[in-house]
């Protein structure tokens, strides 16, 4: 396909620079830069339920005084909040996969901006915007990782977007492991390589698919063990 070629050969440049005439990334209709239609913004996100205010569960009728959801109240998650921008479902589970796996990098700008808005008034306290890192080795494969182009479409240049994670080498990949479980037995060693920039600071930690929570844990740890005053936990969707 021309177009799909073009944008193989031009890659991010002509995104930035130059961006392709396309409707809405869900819909297809036209739309202004190939953001989300009106009527996909309103029906991709969350809808407005009761929810953990820490994690953003949707909270049983039941719940505790604080509305804390039971993982939240035990206090097992490192991050200050987790905000997600909508569930992990079609169409965005579908475009997620093509940004990833068909290398599809216009959608980050869409899917950027869609994130910032979704959590508008919850994350601009922040001070650095960190991506959950790639391997080395899914790095060099893919060419970019989504979580920072994600990262910098949401901030916009309000603040810096700093690689302050490394992944240390080995481990399986998330995406293959069976289930739950092995996923957690998997988990991720993470370094923070910029404590200069992280010590002291309110981080904005971003990433496209929040599942088991596994990896954000372990990016928010070593956040907090570099000296990082607070993590706020940001994702396009989460996977209830
Ligand atoms: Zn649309
Ligand atoms: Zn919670």
């Amino acid at each position: 396909m021309r177009g799909g070629l073009l944008r193989e050969v031009a890659g991010g440049v002509v995104d930035l620079l130059w961006p392709l005439p396309q409707g809405c990334p869900a819909c297809g209709r036209a739309s202004r830069g190939g953001r989300f239609c009106e009527a996909c913004r309103r029906q991709l996100g969350f809808p407005p339920v009761p929810s953990c205010p820490r994690c953003g569960l949707p909270a049983p009728v039941a719940a505790r005084p604080s509305g804390l959801c039971d993982v939240c109240a035990a206090q097992l998650w490192p991050f200050t909040r987790l905000l997600a921008a909508a569930p992990y479902r079609e169409p965005l589970r579908g475009l997620l996969h093509c940004l990833k796996f068909r290398r599809e990098r216009h959608l980050a700008r869409p899917l950027g901006e869609f994130l910032a808005e979704r959590l508008a008034g919850r994350w601009e306290g922040a001070e650095v915007a960190v991506p959950v890192p790639l391997s080395a080795a899914r790095l060099r494969e893919r060419g970019f990782n989504q979580a920072q182009l994600l990262a910098e479409a949401m901030v916009r240049g309000r603040v810096p977007v700093v690689e302050a994670l490394r992944r240390a080498p080995g481990g399986a990949r998330q995406s293959l492991a069976r289930d739950r479980a092995e996923r957690r037995a998997n988990r991720p060693q993470l370094a923070c390589v910029r404590q200069e920039t992280v010590a002291g600071r309110r981080i904005l930690l971003v990433d496209d698919v929040f599942t088991t929570g596994v990896t954000m844990t372990a990016c928010a740890d070593a956040l907090l063990r570099a000296g990082a005053r607070s993590v706020t936990a940001a994702v396009l969707c989460r996977d209830l």
